[in-house]
């Protein structure tokens, strides 16, 4: 895949929920004592200008129809990353880029809610919009201190900044190593802030990071 001027080969795009605090409250969820993660697979990624395709599945039934925008800090793993300190993490991480953890909300808390896990509701075709490249470690002073904007039609939706994440990305590559071998291009996708909610088919979906750039996206209805 590739993204701006960096190819990658993902084997795994690993994401935290519940990453920021007004996030955590509007979605009536506890804050986390250390990082809950889940697995988003590879069919999800699509690349900035391209479509997210919304399910007939989920748009003709009203128990699913409804499936949520998140925008997300996300960083690319650089070299093969196991049982690392945090204090090392830095040396892990090639660059960051923009993710969209696209979420088929009514699903996700159905299932939930009869303890099943998140898997089928994170990982829709094209529920992971990502790029529009990755901005080396270099270029960014400061991971914790990136403004994020996700925007429908013109609207602001979502605002924030990455200096909310509760658990910080030196952190967090720790944590994901103790369980997880990572390997180069893996993506890390740090949580969402508040303020996630619906999109519709024809939306134009555009989402900005700080020293990163911008992906657009239109939502068209699966044929
Ligand atoms: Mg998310």
């Amino acid at each position: 895949m590739k993204l701006g001027d960096h190819s990658i080969k993902p084997t795994k795009i690993i994401c935290l929920g519940r990453n920021y605090v007004e996030h955590a409250k509007e979605m009536k969820a506890k804050i986390p004592k250390e990082p809950i993660f889940f697995v988003k697979t590879l069919n999800t990624l699509v690349t900035n200008g391209n479509p997210i395709i919304y399910p007939k599945l989920l748009y003709n039934t009203q128990e699913y129809n409804r499936v949520d925008h998140e925008v997300e800090l996300a960083f690319i793993v650089s070299k093969t990353c196991k049982n690392i300190q945090s204090e090392h993490a830095y040396e892990y991480i090639e660059g960051y880029t923009i993710f969209l953890d696209i979420t088929a909300r009514k699903m996700q808390i159905s299932d939930r809610n009869i303890n099943l896990p998140w898997y089928r509701s994170k990982n829709f075709d094209t529920f992971g919009p990502i790029g529009p490249r990755i901005t080396p470690c270099s270029e960014i002073e400061d991971p914790h201190n990136l403004e994020l904007q996700l925007k429908i039609n013109g609207e602001v939706r979502q605002h924030s900044n990455t200096k909310y994440l509760i658990f910080k990305i030196p952190e967090t590559l720790a944590f994901l190593s103790k369980f997880i071998t990572l390997v180069p291009g893996d993506i890390i996708a740090t949580g969402t802030p508040s303020g996630v909610g619906p999109i519709q088919p024809r939306d134009l979906i555009e989402a900005s990071i700080e020293q990163i750039g911008k992906i657009t996206h239109k939502v068209i209805l699966e044929e």
